[in-house]
């Protein structure tokens, strides 16, 4: 899980500050000491976690929160809002040029995965309604020329290449001026990337970006590389004077130090984030959202919208029909699991979740093989037990579980599962519910 060392420590602190009546300066200075501990494991940049303590000691301690009635709380949303301010505060949105085509230039070292991200975005881009083209400037490789062909293939984008003969400079120019001709609206550049910082890299993309003027030049990071991946950054952006900064391998990222240190030592803002190797694995980053995280308050916002993205709608609506029709039935249930295990790990999915941390995940051990009895016991169960589940007597569950080679603890369990989604689809059908269950977390 993204943050999962930080996020165990933040929460341990938080939930001593959580269950203290009254917080006293001393009690303060204590936790601030373990909250900066966390940070520093979690390889945040030694000066930005001096500031940071500086900032939330200076307004937890002040009157604000002694004079509180719930002092507790307060600390915790103190250092929820700071955790925000040192993402970057509000999302960072890409430019969009009022005449197009918009290019965007990628950049970045060989290896984090700059050339993957051109095809995750141009993919997300085109979602969005757009219509992109990407082009492959690393004349270097070969290979890289290839692997931007495959991955346009893949997601059916035009790719616009000159081989390895032409300069980066005369292929981004060419780029350009074909995507006004083809009415593109968007281009994404993928120069070469090298294993290290070097004068001759650096000087091939200060051409390119003098000839074709891109709106946005955006770096590509591996966060798992830590405080060096924000080394890189104050490097490129040293030269290039780069726009934003995409984070790719977050969902390796146990720590988090890349993400919440890049933003105050570059002055850049973190723009997209990339979760895993697919090319869907690829989301805006939401401060917000990624601090409610670290603090386990849950990102109730990510999940939704991962669930809109890999439902059905009119298998949704016919849900939400059912839902307030009583209809729910363990058939849907049992649709309701294989969609949700489209949406990607389920520990992952639950990540998500208010109050679930990494530790509440290890004692649930999800496996996710028991779908595979989830399914069996349910489909050892009679149409109409499986429209009204209560009809199910004790003889019944052992036939059940005799049927489907498990054991009535089992069925007993996947019947009370059944239940608790139904509850919990309730409240997501229900908008109102919905904003209490974004206010979970005390505040
Ligand atoms: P480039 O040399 O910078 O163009 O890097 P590539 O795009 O070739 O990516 C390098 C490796 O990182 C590939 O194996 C990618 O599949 C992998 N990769 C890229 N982004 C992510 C991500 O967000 N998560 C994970 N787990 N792997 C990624």
């Amino acid at each position: 899980m993204v943050f999962e060392g930080l996020s165990e420590k933040l929460q341990n602190v938080m939930k001593k500050i959580r269950s203290a009546g009254r917080v006293t300066e001393k009690d303060v200075k204590e936790m601030m000491r373990e909250v900066r501990m966390a940070l520093l494991e979690a390889d945040v940049n030694y000066k930005v976690v001096k500031d940071f303590i500086a900032k939330v000691s200076e307004r937890a301690v002040g009157q604000e929160v002694l004079e509180s009635l719930t002092p507790g709380q307060q600390v915790i949303k103190i250092v929820h809002e700071e955790l925000i301010q040192l993402m970057g505060g509000a999302v960072a949105k890409l430019t969009v040029s009022p005449s197009p085509p918009t290019v965007y230039m990628m950049v970045g070292l060989q290896g984090a995965g700059k050339t993957t991200v051109c095809g995750k975005l141009a993919n997300y881009l085109r979602k969005q309604g757009k219509r992109p083209l990407l082009v492959a400037c690393d004349v270097y490789r070969p290979a890289a020329v290839k692997q931007l062909q495959v991955l346009g293939k893949q997601i059916d984008i035009p790719v616009f290449e000159m081989g390895t003969g032409t300069s980066p400079v005369e292929i981004a120019k060419k780029s350009v001026d074909y995507a006004r001709s083809m009415q593109f609206d968007t281009v994404i550049i993928d120069t070469a990337g090298r294993l290290h910082i070097d004068e001759e890299l650096m000087h091939e993309l200060e051409n390119i970006k003098l000839s074709v003027k891109p709106h946005e030049i955006l770096l590509v990071v591996d966060s798992m590389t830590g405080q060096d991946a924000v080394n890189v950054a104050e490097s490129f952006n040293n030269r290039l004077d780069i726009d934003g900064i995409i984070l790719t391998k977050l969902d390796g990222d146990t720590r988090g130090g890349a993400a919440l240190s890049t933003k105050a030592v570059t002055g850049k803002p973190v723009k997209f984030v990339g979760i895993g190797e697919k090319l869907s694995d690829f989301e805006p980053f939401y401060p917000d959202r990624m601090a409610s995280r670290i603090l386990g308050m849950g990102d109730v916002l990510t999940l939704i919208e991962k669930a809109q993205a890999s439902f059905d709608e009119k298998k949704a609506l016919e849900l939400e029909k059912k839902l307030r029709t009583q209809q729910f039935t363990l058939d849907d249930f049992l649709e309701q699991l294989q969609q949700i295990k489209n949406m990607g790990p389920i520990s992952q999915f639950l990540g998500m979740l208010p109050g679930v941390n990494s530790k509440v995940l290890k004692d649930i051990q999800i496996d996710e093989k028991q779908m595979v009895y989830v399914e069996a016991i349910i489909q050892s169960m009679t149409k109409k037990e499986r429209e009204n589940p209560s009809i199910i007597n004790s003889s019944r569950k052992r036939r059940i579980a005799e049927g489907s080679g498990t054991s009535i603890q089992q069925v007993n369990q996947v019947l009370k599962q059944f239940e608790q989604v139904k509850k919990m689809m309730k409240m997501f059908s229900n908008p109102r519910a919905l904003k209490g269950l974004r206010g979970l977390g005390g505040f």
